[in-house]
């Protein structure tokens, strides 16, 4: 039998969300001016300098939340 030790993903080391717009390099907290739309369950952050969608991530991180 082995232990589990909490696996550190290095998603969680960062001290802040902050997302990067890779289009025009905008950079804004999750929370920030990030034009948030939901689609299908999912949620997309769309860029509001250039429109260009920033961070598809596929799966809701309930960590946010706290
Ligand atoms: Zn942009």
């Amino acid at each position: 039998m082995s232990t589990h030790h909490p696996s550190t993903d290095d998603t969680n080391s960062r001290p802040k969300a902050v997302l990067f717009c890779p289009e025009c390099g905008h950079e804004s907290p999750l929370t920030g001016d990030w034009i948030v739309r939901e689609n299908a369950g999912r949620t997309t952050h769309t860029c509001p300098a250039c429109d260009a969608t920033v961070g598809d991530r596929r799966r809701p991180e309930p960590a946010l939340a706290y």
